[in-house]
Formats: C-alpha cells, sequence, structure tokens
C-alpha cells in the first residue's frame, strides 16, 4: 500500500471552502421478505485468529516466489478444505525477473444474486527478502482474519449475497519506494479476468483488508474508497459499538481495492496506515506479533461481518 496523507489537508480546506457534505449515502429498500437485523453483533473468534498470525509468521518472510510463500499458500488452503476454492495462477515478468503469483479465492454461496468480496495480501516484499521481516501487521493480520471469517460463514446458509474471500498475491511493490507498475500484480490480473467473464458485473463490495491488526487500532478512512461504502462501515461500527476505532483520519490510499474501483466496483479499503508513531513499524523487521492486539482482530472482524450484514439489507 502507499499513502498520501498530505492529501488531506487540501481535502479538508476544499470540502469546506466549498461547504461539500459527504455524498449521503442512498436510502436502503429492503424488500418485503428480508429479516430484520438481529440486535447480536456477529460472533468472531479473535483468539484462534491471533493463532492463525502466529501460524502465518512462524514461516518467516515469504516474497513471492519463495518457498516459505508456498508453504503459506499451502496453510491458507488447508483450513478451506471442503470449501469451494478457485485458484487463480499466473506468472508475471518484472524487472527482477518471472514470478509466480498465485491468488486464492474461497467461496461461500448466498441466496441472493451478487457477490461481496473480502480481499487480503499475503505476501511480503520482494526487496526485503533478505532481511528478518514477516510483516505481521502487513499481509499477516488481514490473511488470519479472513481464515477466521471463513471460519464462521462455513456451514451456514447464507440468505444474503455469496461471500467470496480473496488472498490474494504480489500486492507488495517489487520497488522500494512503492512502484505503481510493479505492485498490485494480483487484484489488477483477478479484476481484468474477472471483467472479462463478466463476474464483475455482479460484486456489489469489495471490502479489502490491510494493516488491521495494530494494537493501538485506527481505521482511517480512504479518501479514494467509495463514499456510500465508507459511510456503510462506520454505520456497522457504531451498530457494533467500534466506531471509536473508526476514520479518525482521512487518507489516500493506494492499495489492493484501486483495480476494482477503476472498473467501478463500490471498494473500501480498511486500512490503519499508522503502525506505532509516524508508521516507524511499517516495513521494517518491527513489523512482529508483539504490536498486535487480538481485540483489534474482533474489532475488525466483527465490523467486516456487521458490514455484510447491511450489504445483505440493501
Ligand atoms: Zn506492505
Amino acid at each position: 500500500m502507499k499513502t498520501l496523507t498530505t492529501f488531506l489537508a487540501c481535502f479538508l480546506i476544499t470540502a469546506y471552502a466549498h461547504g461539500a457534505p459527504a455524498t449521503p449515502a442512498p436510502n436502503p429498500t429492503p424488500a418485503a421478505t428480508q429479516a430484520p437485523l438481529p440486535d447480536t453483533p456477529p460472533t468472531f473468534n479473535a483468539s484462534r485468529a491471533m493463532q492463525y498470525v502466529k501460524e502465518i509468521v512462524a514461516f518467516g518472510p515469504r516474497p513471492i516466489g519463495s518457498e516459505n510463500h508456498r508453504k503459506v499458500e499451502n496453510y491458507i488452503l488447508s483450513h478451506l478444505k471442503g470449501d469451494t476454492v478457485e485458484q487463480d495462477n499466473f506468472e508475471i515478468t518484472a524487472s527482477e525477473g518471472k514470478f509466480p503469483v498465485h491468488n486464492i479465492i474461497a467461496k461461500f454461496p448466498g441466496g441472493r444474486d451478487g457477490i461481496i468480496v473480502i480481499a487480503s495480501h499475503y505476501d511480503t516484499n520482494w526487496p526485503l527478502r533478505n532481511i528478518k521481516y514477516v510483516g505481521a501487521n502487513d499481509g499477516v493480520s488481514s490473511s488470519a482474519l479472513l481464515l477466521e471469517i471463513a471460519n464462521e460463514l462455513r456451514g451456514t446458509k447464507r440468505e444474503g449475497y455469496s461471500v467470496w474471500l480473496l488472498w490474494d498475491d504480489a500486492e507488495e511493490s517489487m520497488k522500494l519506494p512503492w512502484n505503481d507498475p510493479e505492485s498490485l500484480y494480483g487484484v489488477r490480473h483477478l479484476a481484468q479476468k474477472w471483467q472479462d467473464d463478466g463476474t464483475l458485473k455482479k460484486v456489489k463490495a469489495f471490502l479489502l483488508e490491510d494493516m488491521i491488526g495494530d494494537a493501538n487500532l485506527n481505521v482511517d478512512r480512504d479518501q479514494q474508497s467509495t463514499a456510500w461504502l465508507e459511510d456503510l462501515i462506520y454505520q456497522a461500527a457504531t451498530r457494533v459499538g467500534y466506531q471509536s476505532h473508526f476514520f479518525a483520519r482521512a487518507i489516500y490510499e493506494t492499495d489492493d481495492h484501486v483495480p476494482f474501483l477503476q472498473r467501478g466496483v463500490p471498494a473500501a479499503d480498511l486500512i490503519d496506515a499508522d503502525y506505532g508513531y509516524n508508521n516507524v513499524f511499517w516495513h521494517t523487521t518491527e513489523d512482529t506479533v508483539d504490536k498486535l492486539s487480538p481485540k483489534s482482530l474482533a474489532i475488525v472482524g466483527t465490523v467486516t461481518l456487521e458490514t455484510v450484514r447491511l450489504l445483505d439489507q440493501k
């Protein structure tokens, strides 16, 4: 991911000068057959998600094409046994050579026509391959979160939209600082593939999770994300009492949601791009499990599942 925080000041000044309020969310008109939302928050087993974090981190650095990367792929797949899984495998030619890229998609069918995608990248940065950089927050926290969401969805009969969980690959830039043409390989390939085969038209929302395990959790409001979907996430956070962890700061984020936004898919990036003072732990060997909290996984997991409920009602 690449953050532009300088955009914030410009945005606020512009919004103030023009007195432009945020675009209001359209009023949902639930179909007569839809049940009212339950009062109880969705369940999310944060201690199990945290265990997944520790197990993935234990594999070590996992740059694309590496043996550790293959082990993490197998780890994810081993937790999806019995689920409907699609693997999107291809090869890229980057300035550093040719690399395999492997997206993993687990599909949980629903009764309503349409798909909600929840995504996380699972690779670590190729340029950081020779240091002990494990990306506990950047890549692992969100990948573990998705594994636990799979547990929550598995075996339940969904009345709402189908939910597809996407562990996407090669998000990280092949060069540092960030390089647009040599990053987001997995999602760029998948967005194009889904556009070509007609899947993209069915995607009602793309929810991206990135760096959501920080014990000091402050999920930013990404100005590039779809405004009504950000509003819905805040509504979900408020419903489950976690709104104080959301959207105190506005940023402009280039991340895995961008190729979908560019194709007209409503998309939102749930990201806390301030990891340690002034983001000091990001992309360093300090991105380790001790900086994370199962409570943060619980907050984001619960808010994500509540957002899915709200989307189902829309
Ligand atoms: Zn990163």
